[in-house]
């Protein structure tokens, strides 16, 4: 017995199961399937990483009906500043530049799951097959067939249109043997949430130093989320010292300005590469988050990224099915692509530039940079578009995040 549906979305993780939030009440189909549960030491998108909301992502969130609850475990993030350690550079963007109530916002990815993937199949049009796992699929010119091991069970869906958003090592897309460009930075992000002996006051920090980036983003219960990226060859020392030492570690490099550190919770590390695929859509197959791009998250940038990929896929593939064209035909991909690619482009351009020149140790263009980022302090133009690109406001925004209804 083949299940019928309209659009099958591989992958529960934070962008897939936007997707299917965001389509749940619009007349189609819609099929999940995840592999690991929400509290599995295995779910690679919903674990303790904090996770920059950007304000734009507030709005899509705001959209589908999902931000009151998730605002309830958040910290708004009022102003980030932005230092390079041992120079004279800084940079600071302010919510207040652009009359809004915060930049953005950060919750825990474990927090963000509850909202997403929880209950998810108790919504009237989306079956939810978790934990269920893709194990292979065939692209016919009318629909999409796809076999799913469930309990050791297989299953046979069928749709008009399947989306991978399975992450970073996409089988989907291996499958259609669509390349990817990848840049491994040699570099790995270890996270921790730490207490300091300041209470968070809504500033978020962007710290470069000699042994690497360091992100702190302002977390609920008193606590901040550090991102600080390591260079492989450092890497097990840094996960093998005691909390002692790595407050210590950090404290150095970070300094004082949110006191002195007390606690650090459990240490988690993640390699790190730039990831773009060669191609985002095939005839009836869609790609969309980590499984499209995949960028450094010193930024925090990569869901808010994969939110907008969802966002946008949700409003063409409504307008589609409105209008009777082919979800899954490559003219109504196109729309998607088309729509998506300057947003991706210039996110993975900024986070990559980003982390060259603070890691490039050549004493021109660490004097470049610093002037650079005074410069930025003091020109508004340019601060501004940079603190829209952080906020995802710049560019063509999707109806979701402009308070409108998906289905018109
Ligand atoms: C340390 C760190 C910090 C970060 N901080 C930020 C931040 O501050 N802000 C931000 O915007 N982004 C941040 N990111 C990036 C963000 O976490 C990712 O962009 C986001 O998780 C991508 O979501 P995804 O759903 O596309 O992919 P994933 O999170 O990889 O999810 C893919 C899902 O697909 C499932 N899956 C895979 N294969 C199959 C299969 N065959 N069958 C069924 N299911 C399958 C997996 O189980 C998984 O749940 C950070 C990333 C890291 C590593």
């Amino acid at each position: 017995m083949c299940l019928e549906f309209d659009v099958i979305i591989v992958g529960g993780g934070m962008v897939g199961a936007s997707l299917a939030r965001a389509l749940s009440d619009c007349g189609l189909r819609i099929a999940v399937v995840e592999s690991w549960l929400l509290d599995s030491d295995r779910q690679p998108s919903y674990d303790d990483r904090a996770v920059a909301l950007a304000y734009g992502t507030r709005l899509i969130l705001e959209g589908m009906g999902l931000w009151s609850a998730i605002s309830t475990d958040v910290e708004p993030i009022r102003q980030i500043h932005v230092s390079d350690r041992g120079h004279f550079g800084f940079t600071r963007l302010h919510h207040e530049s652009l009359n809004v109530e915060a930049l953005g916002y950060v919750a825990t990815g474990h927090d963000l799951g509850k909202n997403l993937l929880q209950g998810l199949g108790d919504l009237p049009n989306v079956a939810l097959f978790c934990p269920a796992t893709l194990v292979d699929f065939d692209v016919s010119e009318e629909s999409v067939q796809v076999k799913v091991t469930q309990a050791e069970t297989e299953l046979a869906l069928r749709g008009r249109l399947l989306v991978a958003a399975d992450g970073s090592r996409s089988m989907v897309r291996e499958r259609l043997s669509i390349g990817v460009r990848e840049w491994e930075y040699g570099q790995s992000a270890v996270i921790s949430n730490l207490t300091p002996g300041e209470l968070p006051r809504g500033t978020a920090f962007e710290r470069f130093t000699e042994s690497g980036p360091m992100a702190m983003l302002p977390l609920n219960k008193g606590r901040y989320g550090l991102i600080w990226t390591v260079e492989e060859a450092d890497l097990a020392e840094v996960m093998a010292w005691d909390e002692r030492e790595f407050l210590l570690q950090v404290q150095q490099r970070f300094g004082y300005r949110l006191g002195r550190f007390q606690r650090a919770g459990r240490r988690s590390s993640y390699p790190l590469s730039l990831v773009r695929a060669k191609a985002h859509i095939r005839s009836r197959v869609a790609l969309i988050g980590n499984a499209a791009h995949a960028v450094h998250p010193i930024t925090g940038q990569g869901f808010n990224l994969g939110i907008r990929d969802a966002a946008v896929l949700a409003e063409v593939l409504v307008d589609a099915d409105r209008d009777g064209r082919d979800l899954g035909a490559l003219e109504t991909l196109n729309l998607y692509l088309d729509w998506r690619r300057r947003d991706q482009q210039a996110v993975a351009l900024m986070t990559d530039s980003l982390v060259r020149l603070f890691t490039n140790p050549l004493p021109p263009i660490r004097v470049a940079r610093d002037i650079g980022m005074l410069a930025l302090d003091l020109a508004s133009p340019a601060k501004r578009f940079l603190t829209r690109q952080f906020m995802g406001i710049n560019g063509r925004l999707p109806r979701l995040a402009r308070g409108l209804s998906l289905v018109r």
